[in-house]
């Protein structure tokens, strides 16, 4: 039976030895002082390379990493958000009004990132393509879902999150989307992605470090079991798989294999005791020409210019697996860059 869900309280309560958990709406705050903040995505680039955890999180060389996809996906974002709090209040949804917003983003999107707005993706698509699938099609498929599928009711959007681990870590975030079904007797945690296809995200679909933070702490400050709460990923733009056979539409992947949260904390912890023991030898291949600190990035920003000198030099053009410098240990970082750079006294 589904009990009054709690999107916004404030709540504190142990779930197991490790993890303090609670949800509130005061997530725009800064984190309480005994606490350090924390996130999934923090750990991400940390398991990316751990140099480039530390350049970024530990050395503070922050760079403005805003991009032409995560512009694009949080247009979509606020579309989904807008339509799901229609229907969670029983209103019609302002589809003309939705979709004229969504234009006004797409437009100046298009205007800041002229230059590759008719790029092609991994599914040989591009933006301006994308944005019509979504205006004709996509924006649509909440609606479509609830009503092949009237058992799911929609909770919540945007659910505020936060969950202390260890007594020490403050994560804090929001889900996308919660709906209940009333035959199943289930929470459905949804998170929108704006990949074009789920083809390399293998990792995601076993143990989703996003998913197991998410679902610890919404079953803490809901006072309900983990095992009552499924997690999917919708991808609206991903069209090309097949359908899923629960939903009736493709682009739906549910996320997290047998003993995916066990896993995931483990994981977890791993990554945070590594980072406690200032582990951050340098993990150089293919992903460097992407990363901010490398030279070979064609998007290289100066904040980001004369950091590292151990990337990878793999380039389109040169697919090879050599480093420019070999890493050796932190403490020779500074005569390494120095030298490599030509930096001179304190100049970078
Ligand atoms: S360029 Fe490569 S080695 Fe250097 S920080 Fe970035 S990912 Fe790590």
């Amino acid at each position: 039976m589904e009990q009054e869900i709690n999107t916004n309280v404030v709540t504190e309560q142990t779930v197991s030895q490790q993890a303090t958990v609670e949800a509130t709406q005061e997530q725009q705050k800064p984190a309480e002082p005994e606490y350090e903040n924390c996130s999934y995505s923090k750990l991400g680039v940390y398991e990316d390379c751990p140099f480039k955890f530390k350049l970024r999180y530990i050395d503070k060389h922050y760079v403005n990493s805003d991009s032409i996809a995560t512009k694009f996906g949080t247009a979509a974002h606020h579309a989904e958000e807008s339509i799901a709090n229609c229907i969670k209040a029983g209103q019609q949804v302002n589809y003309p009004a939705i979709k004229a917003q969504y234009l006004i983003d797409m437009t100046k999107l298009q205007g800041k990132y002229y230059t590759t707005w008719y790029d092609l993706d991994k599914t040989n698509r591009t933006y301006e393509q994308k944005k019509w699938l979504y205006l004709d099609q996509m924006i649509h498929k909440l609606e479509y879902l609830l009503s092949i599928r009237p058992s799911l009711r929609v909770i919540g959007a945007e659910v505020p999150i936060r969950y202390v681990h260890n007594n020490k870590y403050l994560f804090k975030g929001s889900i996308d989307r919660v709906l209940y079904d009333d035959v199943l007797k289930k929470y459905i945690i949804m998170d929108i992605k704006s990949w074009p296809t789920i083809n390399g995200k293998g990792d995601e679909l076993i143990t989703s470090l996003q998913f197991a933070v998410y679902t610890r702490a919404f079953a803490a400050a809901n006072k309900i079991s983990e095992s009552d709460i499924i997690c999917y990923y919708d991808l609206p733009f991903d069209v090309n798989t097949e359908i899923n056979p629960e939903f009736g539409l493709p682009g739906i992947y549910q996320s997290g294999t047998k003993g995916f949260m066990k896993r995931a904390f483990a994981k977890i912890d791993k990554i945070l005791t590594a980072i406690e023991n200032k582990e951050f030898t340098p993990k150089t291949g293919k992903l460097c020409h992407w990363c901010e600190f490398c030279p070979t990035n064609p998007n290289q920003t100066e904040e980001g210019k004369r950091l590292c000198p151990y990337y990878c030099l793999w380039t389109n053009q040169n697919p090879t697996f050599e480093v420019a410098n070999k890493f050796t240990t932190l403490d020779e970082y500074e005569e390494i860059n120095a030298q490599y750079y030509g930096i001179q006294g304190g100049e970078r």
